[in-house]
């Protein structure tokens, strides 16, 4: 498995089937955002030739997100033939429910083990005003859905933005005593598009955490504070799910980092936060051999960014969140 030149393993690529979405959610991009055209996105054919790549470099744990990947087409033929790409051992999605209903049993089927779903309220007026488009019940019968056909364990994402959904952390809390679900709060980071709502509105989770302290119970720290991927886990007492605390902002996870990620217009991104990338797919279409590419993801991978510099005031604005992939 490549190693960085800081030592770290990356062996987790994220990979964004589309920058298209069918929501506008608040805190991700502007209302009028435009999208890249289809042609400029990386073909079925080429998210297999890449991943191919990846996988045989040691690569071996996949997440599908967009934009929206649930709205790509022929997502359930691309997933099966994801799923059955020799050294993919787990294969996750990050979806914001929407289109689940329908999708989660073929997903399923076709190989897709997991879902994290974004939900950032429990109220259907607010989730309206949050997502700008979206309709609350669609995605609460998605996660019905995920459950029913076990795409488990079911993690939903709540992004907290003060003055629009704070008030909801203590109800999001709360499904974790009836649900056996990782309800995780994700600061908010400063992307292109929305900078100025982004930096100005964060809610860091020590806050979020004191709330549920204070209006619920103490929840109680697991795994020694050890990272479940991104998220602290706690749990309250008697509550079946976990809590999840990913502290982006305030408290980063730099050192235990393992991502890279594939953006959907063929760009190997090796922080969320800073702008390096490696464009792939150029050169791919280009006639780049296959020692060709190799080598460029292993250079790439090699100088992976320590970390942001949020702290410093380094944002990185050449994308929004949806055109990196979340
Ligand atoms: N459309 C899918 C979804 O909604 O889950 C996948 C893409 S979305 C960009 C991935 C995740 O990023 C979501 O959980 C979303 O809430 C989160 N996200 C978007 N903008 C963010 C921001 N500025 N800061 C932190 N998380 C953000």
């Amino acid at each position: 498995m490549p190693d960085d030149r800081f030592g770290r393993n990356i062996h987790y690529l994220r990979i964004s089937l589309t920058d298209h979405c069918n929501l506008r959610c608040l805190y991700c991009m502007p209302e009028d955002m435009t999208f890249r055209p289809n042609a400029e996105l990386m073909q079925d054919e080429e998210i297999i030739l890449l991943l191919r790549l990846f996988t045989s470099l040691g690569f071996d744990k996949i997440r599908l997100t967009g934009g929206e990947p649930t709205i790509r087409a022929h997502v359930v033929d691309l997933v099966h033939e994801i799923a059955a790409t020799a050294g993919v051992n787990s294969l996750s999605m990050t979806t914001n429910g929407i289109l689940l209903g329908k999708l989660a049993a073929p997903l399923k089927e076709a190989g897709l083990q997991r879902v994290n779903i974004s939900l950032d309220t429990l109220d259907p007026t607010r989730f309206k005003s949050l997502t700008r488009w979206g309709k609350f019940e669609d995605v609460w019968t998605g996660i019905q859905a995920a459950e029913a056909v076990g795409l488990t364990p079911l993690k939903l994402n709540m992004v907290v933005v003060r003055d629009h959904n704070i008030d909801d952390v203590v109800s999001m809390a709360n499904l974790t005593y009836e649900h056996d679900w990782q309800m995780r709060f994700i600061e908010m980071m400063p992307f292109a598009g929305q900078t100025g709502f982004q930096t100005s509105l964060v809610v860091s989770d020590a806050e979020i955490l004191e709330m549920i302290s204070t209006k619920l119970d103490q929840p109680k720290l697991l795994n020694q504070g050890m990272l479940d991927g991104e998220a602290r886990l706690y749990r309250l007492p008697g509550a079946k799910g976990t809590l999840g605390f990913i502290s982006s902002v305030t408290n980063p996870f730099c050192a235990g980092c393992t991502r890279a990620r594939l953006t959907a217009d063929g760009k190997l991104r090796l922080c969320l936060l800073k702008e390096k990338e490696v464009d792939l797919l150029t050169p791919l279409r280009a006639g780049a051999t296959l020692e060709d590419l190799r080598a460029m993801i292993l250079d790439g991978i090699w100088w992976k960014p320590w970390g942001h510099g949020l702290a410093q005031g380094e944002i990185a604005t050449n994308r929004t969140m949806s055109q990196i992939g979340g």
